[in-house]
């Protein structure tokens, strides 16, 4: 059987892609580098997707309209990239739930205190593993050929345009189009430590091992332009003791702002009450990323515990803060000191006029000390204490290529390729340039798989 439209992924982008060629009559086929049992990619990890709409429902809790989203997408790092493809990408985004709905998708109704973002974001039941299991089954019923296990290491080109795909099993897979939903290069090691040195080798990686970038450096070199910060990725702190590869949502660490963090040697670096989330979340993983052997600890006391997500290995616990830093491998004496200090500078911030609150920064800082902790700054004196070691975990990197507003992959040279298209992380740098909107990966992959999808099944049947 000849292909119409291949796709390249098995994520949400490239199912997305895939159900919208097929939706425009092209005989579609699928190449996913993991097996069927770890389909899916980053997406499968995913729990809720950003959409403006004017009124609430049962899934969101209250309207969010197109001009707040564009602006909180104005919000975000230094801004979008290209503002007519993130205004594109607002738009588009309203009609995104009904399509979803149409194609297997199913809703977690709305529950409140969800990380703050039931108005914005809607939840999916069972999570992105359940809503991707429900996209490979529509996808099946809609004739697309999925196969499974099978790498594309290579794309072959006829001038500009895209002859075909070769698999790392030496086979070569001709196609009308290509739409490549391939995923950033987060589980590629030695493409980070460009930026990063050695460093990059004490990070983990959220999502799964085969997100390496090797399509997007096909296009790279085969002329395509680029978009997004080039060294930048997404990164939150997650338990060291969790799995290199792959580890989700389960491993991230939510204790910071709830006590201190220190590194290796004992000693605090950064300001641990910073913001809110979502900035808070997303800046540790860089913070961490910066420290000595990349490893730093999160500690806190009795006050508090029960108090957060608990990490998923459980913490450490000791009956002093000395004890409990021996524990941990570290000099005992100098983390009592740096707790002392802190605890110095908590008293020095003069008697907390506010009640202890983390749904807001409280304004309880301390004074003197260096870095501050200017919220949620109170004594750790309570035993027993706790702890957890924690890495750099990297979500997902910007560096993309860049489209046109029909996802065709622009060429250095000022043209477009003839047949080549993108969807998902592959091009979010065209959106978002740096920075992170929760649950705005998954619009980007579900506004861009439509439009691909759409495109390249147009391109191939003429
Ligand atoms: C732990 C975690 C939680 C997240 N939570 C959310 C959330 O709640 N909401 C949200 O909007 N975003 C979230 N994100 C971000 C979101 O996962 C991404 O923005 C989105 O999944 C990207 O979709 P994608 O299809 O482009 O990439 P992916 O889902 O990563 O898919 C890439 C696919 O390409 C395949 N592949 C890679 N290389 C090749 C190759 N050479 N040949 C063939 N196939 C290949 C991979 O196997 C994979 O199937 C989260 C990310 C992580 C890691």
């Amino acid at each position: 059987m000849s292909t119409d439209v291949l796709v390249v992924g098995g994520g949400n982008a490239a199912l997305v892609s895939a159900l919208s060629a097929a939706d425009a009559g092209a005989r579609v086929r699928l190449l996913e580098r993991a097996p069927a049992h770890f389909r899916g990619g980053n997406s499968r990890h995913t729990r809720n997707i950003r959409c403006a709409h004017d009124t609430g429902d049962e899934f969101t809790t209250g309207p969010y309209p197109g001009a707040e989203l564009r602006r909180d997408l104005g919000g975000v790092g230094d801004g979008p990239s290209d503002e007519r493809l993130a205004e594109l990408t607002v738009r588009e985004s309203r009609s995104v739930p009904a399509w979803m709905t149409a194609h297997g998708a199913h809703w977690q109704p709305a529950l409140s205190g969800t990380l703050n973002l039931a108005r914005t974001n809607r939840f999916f039941l069972g999570g992105g593993k359940a809503l991707l299991n429900s996209y490979y089954r529509t996808a099946e019923r809609a004739g697309v050929t999925v196969e499974y296990d099978t790498q594309v290491t290579r794309l072959e080109w006829t001038g500009e345009t895209c002859t075909a795909a070769h698999t790392a099993d030496g086979r070569r897979i001709p196609a009308a189009s290509v739409v490549c939903a391939s995923g950033g290069f987060e589980a590629n090691l030695a493409w980070l430590g460009r930026y990063w040195g050695e460093a990059a080798q004490g990070f983990h990686v959220r999502g799964p091992s085969y997100n390496d970038g090797r399509v997007l450096r096909e296009l790279l070199d085969a002329g395509a332009q680029r978009a997004g910060e080039e060294r930048g990725f997404h990164a939150v702190a997650v338990d060291a003791r969790g799995p290199r590869y792959d580890g989700g949502i389960a491993t991230r660490i939510d204790a910071i702002p709830f006590g201190i963090v220190v590194d290796r040697d004992g000693r605090r670096f950064h300001d641990e009450g910073e913001d809110i989330w979502p900035k808070r979340y997303a800046s540790w993983g860089r913070n961490i990323a910066l420290r000595p052997g990349q490893i730093a600890y999160a500690l806190w006391d009795a006050k508090v515990q029960g108090s957060f997500l608990p990490p998923m290995y459980g913490p450490y616990t000791a009956g002093s803060v000395e004890e409990l830093a021996e524990t941990l491998g570290l000099d005992g004496r100098a983390v009592a000191e740096t707790v002392g200090a802190f605890n110095t500078a908590v008293d020095r911030g003069g008697p907390p006029s506010r009640t202890f609150t983390m749904s807001r920064p409280d304004g309880r800082r301390t004074a003197g000390l260096d870095p501050p902790k200017s919220n949620w700054a109170q004594r750790l004196d309570t035993p027993p204490y706790y702890a957890v070691p924690m890495r750099p975990g990297v979500t997902f990197t910007y560096l993309g290529v860049a489209v046109t507003d029909r996802a065709r992959v622009r060429r250095v040279d000022g043209g477009v390729f003839g047949n080549v298209f993108a969807a998902g992380e592959i091009m979010s740098g065209n959106i978002l340039s740096t920075g992170y909107l929760a649950g705005f990966g998954m619009t980007i992959g579900t506004v861009w798989g439509r439009i691909a999808g759409r495109e390249a099944a147009r391109h191939a049947l003429g």
